[in-house]
């Protein structure tokens, strides 16, 4: 249930309903907002009596959320999660941000190369695995802490925030050590004590949705994190488990779509290990771009033919700096169409392509 407060509710009134769902045995998460708080409850295994809330002071309404998730959930804050890092920032309104990196750190040379590559072209944040989890436990496990210190030598040298993966529990602290935001693979989704570990930290969570996982599920993760006190979680769809072989797994768009719709948190694509493929890295990643969502983590290799790890679906680093070509004239026309009046229920018009020339440079300006 969503407690909201008057405007010139005091801080007793706030106070107060704080207490009252305190002693009833319920949690309370005030949410400012522009001109007044909102509480939150949370931690009730049935339907709240909103009695008990609407005769207190200060109190302008009581709002009863159905869905199971409620911390993640626009209906809680409606406004936009925005997470900042030194020199880049994820959520609405932020740009299109690009992560880009190899699949795993396999040395000083070859990161350094990629990132400052990545950085030329428009990339904002760097990813490498130092521990990878693999399928058989023959293939290249990671460098472990000494990929950890080449991230570190990384954002050093570049500026970059950088990304990497808490294979599980144990090794969440040495992650969370070098590293700005933490992330938690699709395998991990739901491994509950390494989410509510993640939800302690103070740094950002990239939460990949399990590889078998419904959206409900995915966001039901998050609320782990956020229910331990990290509202800083980045979602990223990375594609699902489905019959077909022309793609490693299948890209979901409409659940970014829908987890943009239903959450404030920022919403990325990884369209690496969607596909698993390089020709279909760049046509995902402008399909996520045009889908309006805040970003997409693609994997980028100096050499993919001789990469430890996902090769095949690295893209070259010419083709990143194709990929960010493409993304950029996206970008601007996504600004353009968002801007036009919408018509019937449809955030972009379609009339609005009519208004659109895609010049021959790939500048894209909208006519007089
Ligand atoms: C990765 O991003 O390095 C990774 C292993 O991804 P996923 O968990 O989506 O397979
Ligand atoms: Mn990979």
């Amino acid at each position: 249930m969503l407690v909201v407060m008057k405007k010139d509710a005091s801080q007793e009134d706030i106070a107060r309903v704080i207490e009252k769902a305190r002693t009833v045995g319920y949690e309370a998460r005030p949410i400012p907002g522009k001109e007044r708080i909102a509480i939150g409850i949370v931690g009730n295994d049935h339907p709240i009596d909103p009695a008990l809330f609407d005769s207190c002071p200060g109190v302008k309404e009581t709002i009863p959320v159905t869905k199971p998730y409620k911390l993640v959930s626009r209906e809680f804050n409606p406004r936009d999660t925005i997470i900042r890092l030194n020199s880049c920032s994820i959520g609405n309104n932020e740009g299109f941000t690009v992560i880009a990196g190899p699949c795993a750190i396999e040395n000083e040379h070859q990161a350094l190369n990629i990132a400052h590559h990545a950085k030329r072209y428009g990339a904002k944040m760097f990813r490498g695995g130092a521990y990878k989890p693999r399928t058989s436990p023959y293939s290249f496990q990671g460098l472990g802490e000494d990929g950890l210190k080449i991230l570190a030598k990384v954002r050093e040298e570049t500026g970059l925030p950088v990304v990497s993966e808490a294979l599980d529990h144990e090794l969440f602290d040495i992650v969370e050590e070098y590293c700005d935001v933490i992330q938690i693979g699709t395998r991990n989704m739901q491994n509950f004590s390494l989410l509510r570990r993640a939800g302690r930290s103070k740094k950002p969570v990239l939460l990949k949705r399990g590889m078998s996982s419904t959206v409900e599920e995915w966001l039901m993760a998050a609320e782990y994190i956020l229910h331990e006190g990290n509202s800083q979680v980045i979602l990223c769809e990375r594609g699902i488990r489905t019959f077909g072989n022309h793609s490693r797994n299948t890209l979901d768009l409409s659940a970014a779509l829908f987890v943009m719709k239903e959450t404030h948190l920022p919403v990325i694509i990884d369209p690496s290990h969607a596909s698993g493929r390089r020709e279909q890295v760049i046509p995902l990643s402008r399909a996520a771009c045009s889908l309006g969502v805040h970003g997409i983590m693609v994997e980028v290799h100096n050499s993919p033919e001789k990469a430890l790890s996902d090769g095949p679906q690295s893209l070259t680093l010419e083709e990143f700096a194709e990929l960010m070509r493409h993304v950029q004239i996206i970008s601007e026309a996504m600004k353009t169409l968002t801007s036009l009046p919408s018509h019937a229920g449809m955030e972009i018009g379609s009339e609005g392509l009519s208004h659109i020339n895609i010049h021959q440079e790939g500048a894209i300006k909208q006519c007089a």
